[in-house]
Parts: C-alpha cells; sequence; structure tokens
C-alpha cells in the first residue's frame, strides 16, 4: 500500500521540473561591460596598433575615442600637454625605442633623447625623417610648430631650434602619446 500511495508523489516533481526546464528558454545571462565603466589600468583593446605598419591610418574620431585610454585620447586626439615633470618618460634613461602610443608607428631611439629641463622627454631626431609630420601653430599667442605621429597625425608635441648638436632640434614630446619598448 505504501508504495502505491507514494508513487504519484514522487513522479509529480519530477514532471514538473521538466516542464519548468522546457519553459526556460531564455539564454543565460552575460555581462557586458559599459564604455564609461573604462579606466586607465584596463587599456582598451586597439587594433589598428602596429609597430611594422607605416602606411597612412586615418580613424573617425569616435573610432580613436573607443579605442584611446581617455588619457592618451585628450593628447593625441585633441592636443592637450601633459604637466612639465608629470610624465613617465621626462628623465627616463633606458636603451630601446619610442612609438606612437595611438597607433604604434616608431617614432624615436633612446640614443637621441638628452637631458633637457625642460620637464618633458626631448630627443634631437627623429628615427626616420617621415616618423612624424610638421604643422604650424599659432595658439596661445605663439609661432610654434606641432609634431604629429606620421603615420596617425596624433598630436605628440612640438618642435623648437635650442635643442643639441648635431641637429640643434629639442622634440619636446608628451610622455602619454610614447611608448618606450626596450
Ligand atoms: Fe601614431
Amino acid at each position: 500500500m505504501n508504495q502505491i500511495f507514494c508513487r504519484p508523489a514522487r513522479t509529480v516533481p519530477l514532471i514538473l521540473l521538466f516542464v519548468l526546464s522546457s519553459c526556460n528558454a531564455a539564454p543565460p545571462p552575460t555581462t557586458i561591460q559599459k564604455p564609461g565603466a573604462m579606466t586607465e589600468k584596463q587599456h582598451p583593446v586597439n587594433p589598428y596598433y602596429s609597430r611594422t605598419d607605416t602606411t597612412s591610418l586615418t580613424l573617425s574620431d569616435a573610432v580613436w575615442k573607443e579605442v584611446l585610454s581617455p588619457s592618451v585620447y585628450e593628447v593625441a586626439r585633441h592636443g592637450s600637454t601633459e604637466h612639465a615633470f608629470s610624465g613617465k618618460y621626462w628623465d627616463y634613461e633606458g636603451t630601446g625605442s619610442y612609438s606612437c602610443a595611438a597607433c604604434g608607428n616608431r617614432l624615436f631611439r633612446s640614443d637621441a633623447k638628452f637631458a633637457s629641463s625642460c620637464g618633458w622627454p626631448s630627443f634631437f631626431e627623429t628615427l626616420r625623417p617621415n616618423s612624424v609630420l610638421y604643422r604650424k601653430d599659432s595658439s596661445f599667442g605663439m609661432a610654434r610648430t606641432e609634431v604629429v605621429c606620421g603615420r596617425c597625425k596624433a598630436h605628440l608635441g612640438h618642435v623648437f631650434d635650442d635643442g643639441p648638436a648635431p641637429t640643434g632640434k629639442r622634440f619636446c614630446m608628451n610622455s602619454i602619446v610614447l611608448d618606450f619598448e626596450p
């Protein structure tokens, strides 16, 4: 008798479980990271970054904003300037080369870097003649020559005629738009 009465009690939960599981057609929840949640430590993936591709790179402002960290984007695409003596390379003496932090284009060799009192990393020559391009800059009431990346046109800094021999040039760059490679 006990076995007969117990059979339905065991069957009903199994049927309920089957019905409930077959109705649950929604996919498991996924985590979506909002762009606003990005921090400097979570450097976004930049599929356009290359240290070997020297062909011109033209992207929309919206794409640059998506693939660059906020601080690199502000200097590279909006021409901002980091504070003197605040960047990671102004007094750095490592041996290697410096590339554009926006696109990877090789810009300077460390043996062209010199100790400058200006507070920004300074070089007396570029790695290749077309590593950078030049633009007239008359902002802030000054006549200066802006230096931009030869591949992606990112703002890098300015060049002045008070550098050391053999060129007499001082490429005054923002650390934030440089990537050092030993
Ligand atoms: Fe670049």
